[in-house]
């Protein structure tokens, strides 16, 4: 990504997991007694990078078949709530396994089960995981954020080069403003990145600039006071109160206008775009063409698979290619190399590149003729065209 295809590529990885040479097969060192393998009739490309998965998730695909979204959320949350925590460590193995035969080697995955940073380091895997954090009324931001750093806390031992931890404040209608505040303040102090689901749904919009529609009457119901500072659009509300920033990944933002563009470029906010999601649950689309033009850093992701009932990224990427006209190149990027960039993680991985990770994805494409067309076709890949994923050097999946 970011250079010409290469026909007849080759590259070459060091004990450390780090690559050192890449270029045509001729070129590139092959020292004796490190083990090659040859692909003939594949496509090599960077691992993937799937920029929003909820792994603790896994299994729960076709369990929660409601069309409103706030009928949904009740859902999952009913679903996790039968979960021990020995089950959402089998979940978040489960979705690990199934990004890696996808050739997805990187993910930012929001939870708060504290299973995905633990099997991502006993797996060796690639990632940031945010530690979701909730609570909607006022009066328990101490208790939340008290409650958010003892399990932050616990879960730095996982913490090492390849994995990273974050926080996420989970939505603006299951966090309080005041816990948006505090909870930018302590990941600013903390060096943390942060995940926030924003502007996804109408309902959203209308809880948060009129006080009205499913969530202000749920709010209501419970006896939580509504937000403050009526009158803005989601990503302004947020910034309103100190969440958005370099460090921030914002997941989805579909109510999204002009206004709220050059808000996130001012401040240098990603974006993971999840198409699919955001179709599933009748949100609309995102306005992927107007964050792309203005610069913004922006990735897609797959989201859950309670949402979209698969993790194919490349799907995603077809999907973002449809929504704002991009090249074939432009959409693979979307899943490799801008993917790293909206996590802070470019200089890592999403490039094939000397001194990246060794993080190689080999995809099957039978007959092309051109460095075109093979992008064509991999971008066309399904899943079960992955020939290998390779993280850190290492076989992580096998066809
Ligand atoms: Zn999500």
């Amino acid at each position: 990504m970011g250079a010409p295809p290469i026909r007849h590529g080759a590259a070459l990885i060091d004990a450390e997991g780090r690559i050192t040479a890449v270029g045509p097969d001729a070129e590139v060192p092959s020292p004796p007694g490190v083990p090659r393998t040859d692909w003939t009739r594949a496509v090599l490309l960077p691992g993937l990078v799937n920029t929003h998965t909820h792994l603790e998730l896994t299994g729960f695909a076709g369990q929660a078949e409601e069309t409103d979204f706030s009928a949904w959320i009740r859902r999952i949350r009913a679903l996790k709530a039968e979960r021990t925590p020995a089950d959402f460590l089998a979940a978040a193995r489960a979705g690990l396994a199934q990004c890696h035969a996808a050739g997805v080697t990187t993910v930012a995955d929001t939870g708060d089960s504290g299973a995905v940073i633990e099997v991502l380091a006993e797996a060796g895997g690639s990632g940031i995981a945010y530690h979701e954090v909730f609570g909607p009324h006022p009066d328990q931001w101490r208790e939340s954020l008290a409650g958010l750093e003892a399990r932050v806390e616990e879960l730095k031992r996982f913490v090492s080069a390849r994995v990273r931890l974050g926080v996420s404040p989970h939505a603006p209608y299951t966090v309080s403003a005041e816990l948006y505040v505090a909870v930018a303040r302590y990941a600013a102090r903390e060096g943390f990145p942060v995940a926030v689901h924003l502007a996804e749904s109408e309902a959203e919009s209308a809880f948060l600039s009129d006080a009205s529609g499913a969530f202000a009457d749920a709010w209501t119901a419970r006896g939580i006071p509504l937000p403050p500072l009526p009158g803005r659009s989601p990503v302004a509300w947020l910034d309103a109160h100190g969440a958005l920033g370099e460090r921030t990944l914002a997941i989805h933002v579909v109510q999204a206008g002009q206004g709220d563009v050059a808000r996130l470029v001012k401040t240098r906010t990603a974006v993971a775009h999840c198409p699919g999601s955001n179709r599933r649950h009748g949100h609309g689309n995102a306005p992927l063409a107007a964050f792309l033009e203005a610069g913004l850093r922006v990735g897609v992701g797959t989201d859950s698979v309670a949402s979209v009932g698969t993790l194919d990224l490349l799907a995603e990427a077809r999907a973002a290619r449809a929504l704002a006209g991009l090249t074939a190149e432009a959409a693979l990027a979307l899943a490799t190399r801008d993917a790293a960039r909206a996590l802070g993680l470019e200089r890592e991985v999403g490039t094939l590149a000397p001194g990246r990770w060794g993080d190689v994805t080999a995809i099957a494409i039978p007959d092309a003729e051109t460095p075109d067309s093979a992008m064509e076709r991999a971008l066309a890949s399904a899943p079960g065209d992955v020939l290998e994923t390779i993280l850190g050097g290492r076989t992580v999946y096998r066809r």
